[in-house]
């Protein structure tokens, strides 16, 4: 990770951040799934180019075809940034952001692709981060 991807990494939960995440669903996990954290289908709750998932989106219209939605409050966006920030914070530092261990540095030491690579934590045994 660059210095330039750091500082990207880590912002402070500004007003754009906050209204962004408020205007997403709880639950969403993507349109690259086929269902929500709810088990709602993309596709059944889906009216033409309507979208039930946001709300104030300019590009994706609201519809109200679902019941389980659910927006976010403004302390729970900024709750949700802060804990983001948390966990980058920690991954730049080598600790899991999980349970705090020294992460395992599994970079590519040559090569075309060298400095890229996982951060694996030895206890979790998950990859962290990907580089
Ligand atoms: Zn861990």
């Amino acid at each position: 990770m660059n210095t330039k991807e750091i500082i990207h990494a880590i912002r402070e939960p500004d007003e754009k951040f906050i209204k962004r995440h408020m205007a997403r669903c709880k639950h969403f996990t993507g349109i690259q799934n086929k269902i929500c954290l709810k088990g709602v289908v993309y596709k059944e709750v889906q009216d033409g180019t309507t979208f039930p998932c946001f709300t104030g989106n300019s590009y994706i219209q609201p519809n109200d075809k679902c019941e389980l939605r659910e927006f976010p409050t403004k302390e729970e966006a900024v709750a949700t940034l802060e804990n983001m920030n948390k966990r980058t914070k920690s991954l730049l530092e080598g600790k899991c952001p999980d349970c705090g261990a020294k992460l395992i540095d599994d970079a590519i030491e040559e090569g075309k692709y060298a400095g890229h690579g996982c951060y694996i934590c030895p206890v979790c045994k998950k990859v962290k981060m990907q580089i």
